[in-house]
């Protein structure tokens, strides 16, 4: 055993985007791994949070999946790697030449690494197509496209460090790190609190971080763009517009203060559900404080007016001059420990690694160039409308690491589409609910066996690093990739990516923001990009000088409220909304099999008000059946304050309640990200 083996190996928790670092001590049983703390982790110096300090029980589980499965008159059998990987690669070459090559569909998974991402992406354009997508598209995809329309860069302008020391305000929008970046919270954003840093909260449900705040404003669902338009209207009506900024380092002002023109703040109040003069007090610390960040989360991007809703947070920093300096900035906080390298890395429709557009003839030369094989030139589909055209367009789904049927909206939809498809192949460490409906499976292994790098939310590329071994006949996803690709390219195409070193070294070769960085300059500490040569130290914070645009200018956009694509009526009286816990992850495959985590929530719930349950007949603990325009959910009711009435609140992450059956695949006609947020629903009772 290697020294460092024998001190513990330095990796990275497999969980949210915080991207804490942690030690893993291989134990005597096969597969068996020990938890130990990394001191000197470069982002939370050894604090863990219960995912994280849970985070090995579900690497030797009895559940993982050991060797292949391929279904044969309905049912799934054991078969040979030889035999699992034929039928892919056959029924793959079928599909092709009946339909074309836009007829597969690709799902990388932002739990997956950089280069696993970027060789299943790259596996897709060699098939023929642009169909490659991630489960970004249902996270942050608005966030990226404003961030990138206007900003340059889909991204967290700042870092953790100068936020914790410079911000004097936080405004903290549709997020809530107390419980969804809880090392984040507890270790910069609320120690940063505590030494007065005033904390501004928008969210429709009381958690741990609104408890926190210094002021919580509980919005309606779906109205945030009319309360940032109060705030606005309030900084414009009292001069606190950083004119110099205004005039030399952003264009589109003269649209914002048109939008508000005949704006009528008290009726927006209303609309919102929030006292007028909360926002104005809100709107008044931000705009005088001397450095004010504003972060982000899926409760703004996970509407149908996403890209919107994120633009006017974007309009508020640059209207305020908080952007380009330490202590301030729009930050997206990640859910996924590589949310922001998946989509660095390419795995999306429209753009290749780097951000370069599929349509954009000279950046795709480039890459071309290194890939040695033509791209498709037309953007592809996303994963939803992947998923939508089921049986037309698309016959056959690769999915890595992903969950579509618990995952995205509409979700009885989604099980009738996927039931259209000629062939799912599922690569995963556990049998998930779309592995259950594949006619292969092929068994992956876990972050503890695998090394590779994730970038973190705020930019930072960090190593993950083998700590065990691979158990039974699992396999890498790179290795499963290079052998579907070499198999499916012939012999006279070199698919073999090779070790993650070796994918990270072409990576780099068409990603410019990476290009600077090596495995051996990411060391234990990681370097944030853009990092554009191997003398570049990376950047903490972007913007200093300009914005990443064509004209160098921050771009300010007025945008008007558009209510979500439904609201409520006397059938379905409550909107519905959904959000994470602190303790569960995603569609739950690995934290409900987490004997810690599934004991501290062992099941779904739907929280409804007092004065609406009283009104209905619900009792506290008592099951109820949610039903919307697309399916019904019967969940367990918690009566509280949490919501306003009229307001539901549940979560995503168990398949025995799976909550998207209900909500909206509306989506976002920019970012193509569903309406996750606002679903009108009734609530039954027997
Ligand atoms: Fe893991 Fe996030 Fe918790 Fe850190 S905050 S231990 S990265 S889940």
């Amino acid at each position: 055993m290697s020294k460092e083996a024998d001190e513990g190996v330095c990796t990275i928790c497999p969980y949210c985007g915080v991207g804490c670092g942690l030690k893993l001590k291989e134990g005597e049983e096969q597969g068996e791994v020990r938890l130990q703390p990394w001191f000197d982790a470069p982002v939370n110096e050894g604090a863990l949070c219960i995912k994280g300090g849970a985070s090995t029980e579900v690497v030797n589980h009895e559940e993982r999946l050991m060797e292949p499965l391929v279904r044969e008159d309905g049912e799934f059998r054991e078969a040979t790697w030889e035999e699992a990987l034929e039928r892919v690669t056959s029924e793959m070459s079928r599909i092709r030449e009946e339909y074309g090559g836009n007829s597969m569909g690709f799902f990388g998974s932002s739990k997956c690494t950089n280069e696993e991402n970027y060789v299943l992406q790259k596996l897709a354009r060699r098939y023929g197509t642009n169909n490659v997508d991630n489960c970004t598209r249902m996270c942050h995809a608005s966030t990226v496209a404003a961030l990138r329309e206007s900003l340059g860069a889909g991204a967290m302008t700042n870092s953790m460090q100068d936020l914790m020391e410079e911000a004097d305000v936080y405004w903290i929008h549709g997020a809530n790190p107390a419980e969804q970046h809880p090392i984040a919270h507890s270790k910069y954003f609320r120690q940063a609190a505590l030494e007065d840093t005033f904390v501004v909260q928008v969210d429709p449900h009381v958690n741990k971080t609104s408890r926190d705040a210094d002021l919580h404003l509980q919005v309606k669902p779906g109205t945030d763009i009319p309360l940032l338009n109060i705030v606005l209207k309030t900084i414009l009506d009292n001069g606190w517009v950083d004119e110099d900024f205004v005039e030399e380092r952003t264009e589109g002002f003269e649209h914002l203060v048109e939008t508000l023109e005949d704006f009528d703040v008290e009726e927006a109040a209303d609309i919102c559900g929030v006292p007028l003069e909360d926002i104005e007090r809100a709107a008044e610390v931000y705009a005088t404080a001397e450095n004010a960040a504003i972060f982000t989360g899926m409760g703004m991007s996970q509407h149908a007016c996403g890209t919107d809703n994120v633009q006017n947070e974007i309009n508020l920093a640059l209207v305020t001059g908080n952007l380009g300096r330490p202590g301030t900035g729009v930050n997206p906080l990640r859910g996924q420990n590589n949310v922001q390298g998946t989509c660095d890395v390419g795995a999306m429709y429209n753009t290749l690694p780097g951000y370069v557009p599929v349509d954009d003839d000279e950046g795709r030369a480039a890459v071309e160039e290194v890939w040695g094989f033509e791209v498709p030139t037309v953007p592809g589909l996303s994963n939803v409308e992947i998923t939508q055209a089921a049986g037309e367009q698309v016959h056959g789904l690769y999915v890595m690491g992903e969950n579509p049927v618990i995952s995205e909206p509409n979700g009885n939809e989604v099980l009738e589409l996927l039931d259209e498809m000629e062939f799912i192949v599922v690569q995963d460490i556990f049998m998930s609910d779309t592995a259950e409906l594949a006619d292969v499976v092929l068994p992956a292994t876990s972050w503890a066996e695998r090394g590779g790098t994730v970038t973190n939310t705020d930019r930072r590329v960090q190593r993950m690093r083998a700590a065990t071994r691979v158990p039974g006949n699992a396999r890498h996803d790179l290795d499963i990739l290079s052998d579907v690709g070499t198999r499916l390219f012939g012999e006279g195409f070199d698919f073999d990516a090779g070790d993650p070193e070796e994918v990270f070294e072409e990576l780099r070769q068409v990603t410019p923001i990476y290009r600077g960085i090596t495995y051996d300059r990411l060391g234990l500490e990681g370097v944030h990009w853009p990092c554009y040569d191997e003398e570049d130290e990376g950047d903490p914070f972007l913007y200093e000088e300009s914005f990443d645009t064509p004209s160098g200018l921050g771009g300010i956009r007025g945008v008007t409220h558009q209510p979500p694509r439904e609201v409520e009526d006397e059938t379905y009286p409550f909107v519905l909304t959904t959000a994470r816990l602190e303790e569960h992850y995603n569609t739950g495959t690995m934290s409900t099999r987490s004997p810690t985590l599934i004991r501290r929530t062992p099941e779904n719930f739907v929280d409804i008000n007092p004065v609406d349950a009283d009104r209905l007949g619900v009792e506290d603990e008592a099951y109820v059946k949610l039903v919307s325009r697309r399916g019904d959910v019967v969940v367990k009711a918690s009566v509280n304050e949490n919501v306003k009435p009229g307001v539901l609140w549940s979560t995503p992450h168990f398949s025995e309640s799976p909550i998207n059956r209900l909500t909206n695949d509306a989506l976002d006609p920019v970012a193509k990200i569903p309406e996750y947020k606002a679903s009108a629903a009734r609530v039954e009772v027997d």
